[in-house]
């Protein structure tokens, strides 16, 4: 098969970690005989410096017109002073809302070979962990009405939590999707005990539950999902949730995985068209000194391959080979440890390559 890719290196360690899911993927179209085509786009601090602004037209055309979309990071003290609609990160707003991805995808894996960097106590982990946590992305209280007023009190502020019912169905229904290409399992997480939105929220994922019988589906209260994420994060499959609850609770689950080089992510809409991306941000600090874990990307194009292109057997073979150079001990500088073999991207990008 064949399939056109954006490519958006970004900025600071973006180009490097790029470079790497890129050797990937063309050993997996060799492998597997399809043919991967890229066309790189700018975008963030890289297209202020080109073009003057972080998200130009160009790239969202081609983003656009592709199949799907493979970002690094952007970002970069650089560009910190700029004002707020011209800094880098607007690109990636932009992007979202530009290619109507509303969900975010985020697994939170923890391997084996590196239960050390979790920090629970191994009798809570196990071998392992594997939470997928799905997160609305363009409603709820971020984006719902906000301001300030007078009062009584004086001035206060307020912002809005609002969910249609087509936003959550849509959401809900990638959760289940998912679930089914997973081990079938959907926690709902809302707080329906307080919030009218909540009980909207929870009566619609019920109703889309009815078209995906093989899926086990609950409901968690947020406050108690986030205790039960350390206390015992195994009975969770995927998790699905909105915007604001979804940004926390992906970054706790993250935390227990030990390692931010190690985690990728999807934005989706309701096509095939995706964006994938590291959950790390650009890593100025290491950037072009062949230092950064390319995992997090390697493993978000291998995200690609399952959701946007439907590459299941693809998709796991770049899994099972960044698992077998972990086991082989293998490890770049974030995620070293006493007795194990340093390697630079460039090195890890070749050995999870030979393994594939
Ligand atoms: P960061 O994720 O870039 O870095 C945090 C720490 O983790 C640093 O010490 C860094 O060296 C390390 N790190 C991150 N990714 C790594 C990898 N792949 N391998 C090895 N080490 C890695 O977060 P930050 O320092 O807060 O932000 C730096 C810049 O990135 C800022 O400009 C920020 O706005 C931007 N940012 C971009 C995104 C994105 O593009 N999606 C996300 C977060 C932050």
């Amino acid at each position: 098969m064949n399939f056109n890719i954006a490519t958006i290196p970004g900025d600071g360690i973006g180009p490097d970690i790029i470079e790497q899911a890129v050797l990937v993927l063309n050993k997996i179209g060799e492998k597997f005989g399809h043919t991967f085509n890229y066309t790189e786009v700018l975008a963030g601090g890289a297209a202020i410096d080109a073009k003057g602004e972080p998200l130009p037209q160009e790239t969202i055309d081609i983003c656009k017109k592709s199949d799907s979309v493979l970002l690094g990071a952007v970002g970069g003290p650089k560009w910190d002073n700029l004002p707020g609609d011209k800094r880098p990160e607007k690109a990636l707003l932009g992007l979202r809302g530009e290619l109507g991805l509303f969900a975010n995808l985020r697994p939170a894996t923890l391997h084996k070979a590196l239960k050390d960097a979790c920090p629970l106590k191994p009798e809570i982990i196990g071998d392992g962990l594997d939470i997928l946590v799905v997160r609305e992305l363009t409603g709820g209280i971020y984006f719902g009405e906000r301001g300030r007023r007078d009062s009584i009190n004086g001035e206060e502020a307020y912002d809005t939590e609002c969910y249609s019912v087509k936003e959550v169905e849509r959401i809900a229904k990638i959760a289940f999707d998912s679930a089914m290409k997973r081990n079938k399992k959907v926690t709902s997480v809302d707080k329906a005990n307080i919030l009218e939105s909540s009980r909207l929220w929870r009566s619609v994922v019920e109703k889309v539950a009815k078209d995906y019988p093989e899926v086990e589906l609950n409901h968690m209260y947020v406050d108690n999902a986030a205790m039960q994420l350390v206390r015992n994060p195994k009975q969770f499959d995927v998790i699905v949730t909105s915007n604001m609850f979804g940004d926390i609770l992906s970054d706790e689950a993250s935390m227990i995985t030990g390692s931010i080089g190690m985690l990728p992510s999807a934005s989706l809409g309701e096509g095939t068209l995706g964006m994938y991306e590291p959950i790390h941000g650009s890593a100025p600090d290491i950037a072009g000194q062949n230092k950064a874990n390319p995992i997090a990307t390697i493993l978000s194009a291998a995200m690609m391959l399952r959701y946007s292109f439907n590459l299941e057997k693809e998709a796991s073979c770049i899994e099972d080979a960044v698992t077998k150079v972990l086991e082989e001990n293998y490890r770049t500088g974030d995620i070293m440890s006493e007795g194990m073999k340093l390697v630079g991207t460039k090195e890890m990008g070749e050995l999870i390559i030979n393994a594939l």
